[in-house]
């Protein structure tokens, strides 16, 4: 069995030195990728000819002189929802069965043009609606420190590809938690960059207000670079942020001593949070206050509101965009039906999972005639004062830390059963999303061998902050560089 790959930082020294060469690399991932699926399934389909092949050019490129980026020649994974031209995209449904994308989503274009080799498209819980990626028609992920418990959701498939040292780094989606919540479970780095950062054209929607694709690495630094990689204004997503992408430069390095990290009240409280994952957190904390950092406690009131916030407007907006898989343009359709009315029914019911289809339900609900304005408006409503919340919070600091999930990685099968349980894995993650500000997990710990994670909010378009944050906790812990035991 080959090794586990090393950071984006130390593959891309090896290239340089010429003691790997891009072929060599994605052989190792495409080689760990086959013999952990049985296991992880984190994989919802490989690319390994096109792979190799990208490979070789990659190989050529640099004997030419011709290095295109930081990522030229490394493999990467990217999540089920992004689409890739002549790929097929499934966003782990049984619904887009036998799509093939006919373009290429932004965010993977940048990559792919900065020179990456996408090695295959990562599992994930259907429509990315979740947070352990057991709502896969694929069948679950598992995690690489514990296969018997999730990797988180919806992007766990991308936590568990870099977690196993499959790839340096994926891509993935946040919406609610989604790329934060997998990184804290699974024990990797991983950004949710501002809403608008990174353009969401070719990336399938889910909840298009609040739906974001960012970054899995084993570093904060690794986050960076790729961030600057898939980051910048595209004309074709009109909420895309009209400003050239960041450079975060040698900002990484500097010490945090003129940093303020702001700690919520409401985030430290033992309702609900696991208490070894409260101490872990705050014990992280304290480790940054030696590094130089001040804190001081901020509130933001309406955090108790976000979750059924969330959950109304997610479900309201992903009831909608998902009105699109009729069975006439793409993937599955019914077989046998007579007339449109029966062939949309048996199409949809055959194609969605049962958590889809009660996000649907929920969301038509919530936006139909007479329950509109008890419950969409009034989630829109609360959005707005959880956004003045954030303005005022940010005011008297520059980050502000949480845990990012309230547990370690639960049981496989341990919530299935109980969907109110599932969702308030999210608590700590799901106001960013509503009020668009970038946010990231990065490893602070274990309890019971498991992975516990620190998030770190920063305030719109101020994603250095809590980067650089994370890189000097990263400089001065080993949490990040722990592998999985098992996982050899
Ligand atoms: N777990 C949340 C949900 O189920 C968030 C998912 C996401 O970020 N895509 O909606």
């Amino acid at each position: 069995m080959s090794s586990p790959l090393g950071t984006l930082a130390e593959l891309r020294s090896a290239l340089d030195a010429g003691t790997t060469s891009s072929q060599d690399l994605v052989a190792q991932a495409l080689g760990r990728a086959e013999a952990h699926q049985g296991v992880l399934n984190c994989f919802v389909g490989l690319r390994a000819d096109s792979a190799r092949e990208e490979a070789l050019a990659a190989d050529a490129r640099r004997k030419r002189g011709e290095v295109r980026s930081l990522v030229d020649g490394v493999p990467v994974a990217i999540k089920d929802n992004m689409v890739q031209a002549g790929e097929p995209t499934t966003c782990a449904s049984r619904i887009l069965t036998g799509f093939v994308s006919p373009y290429t989503s932004t965010a993977v274009q940048r990559l792919v043009d900065a020179g990456a080799v996408v090695i295959g498209r990562t599992n994930m819980d259907e429509f990315a609606m979740g947070s352990s990626t057991e709502h896969s028609a694929i069948g679950p992920c598992h995690n690489p420190w514990d296969p018997t418990r999730t990797t988180g959701g919806s992007s766990g498939g991308s936590a568990a590809a870099v977690a196993a040292g499959i790839v340096p780094v994926a891509l993935g989606s946040d919406t609610g938690g989604s790329i934060r919540q997998p990184s804290s479970l699974c024990g990797v780095t991983g950004i949710k960059p501002t809403y608008g950062r990174v353009s969401r054209w070719g990336l399938v929607a889910f909840a298009s207000s609040l739906d974001q694709i960012g970054v899995l690495a084993r570093t904060a630094r690794d986050c960076a670079s790729v961030l600057e990689i898939i980051s910048g204004h595209d004309l074709r997503d009109s909420t895309s942020i009209p400003e050239p992408a960041p450079v975060f430069g040698d900002a990484l390095s500097h010490s945090i001593d003129d940093i303020v990290i702001g700690l919520p009240r409401e985030c430290f409280v033992e309702n609900g949070a696991d208490a070894a994952v409260l101490a872990t957190v705050r014990a992280a904390v304290e480790e940054l206050e030696r590094a130089g950092a001040k804190t001081r406690e901020v509130s933001l009131p309406h955090t108790p509101y976000g979750i059924a916030t969330y959950y109304l407007i997610a479900d309201a907006e992903a009831s909608s965009n998902l009105a699109r898989y009729d069975g006439v343009r793409y993937g599955h359709r019914a077989r046998g039906t007579v007339g449109l009315t029966e062939m949309y029914e048996r199409t949809r019911s055959e194609g969605f999972g049962d958590e889809v289809k009660r996000r649907i339900v929920l969301g038509t609900y919530v936006l139909s005639a007479g329950y509109y304005d008890a419950y969409y408006r009034k989630a829109q409503q609360v959005r707005t004062l959880l956004r003045s919340d954030f303005e005022q919070a940010f005011d008297g600091c520059d980050v502000i830390a949480t845990p990012t999930a309230p547990e370690v990685a639960f049981r496989l099968g341990e919530k299935t059963a109980d969907p109110l349980s599932m969702y308030l894995s999210d608590v700590y993650t799901v106001s960013a999303n509503l009020v668009g500000i970038p946010g990231l997990s990065v490893p602070c710990g274990f309890q019971d061998g498991m992975p516990v994670g620190l998030q770190l909010l920063g305030p719109a378009m101020g994603e250095a902050a809590p980067l650089r944050v994370a890189a000097a906790y990263q400089r001065l812990t080993a949490h990040h560089e722990k592998r999985p035991p098992e996982i050899a």
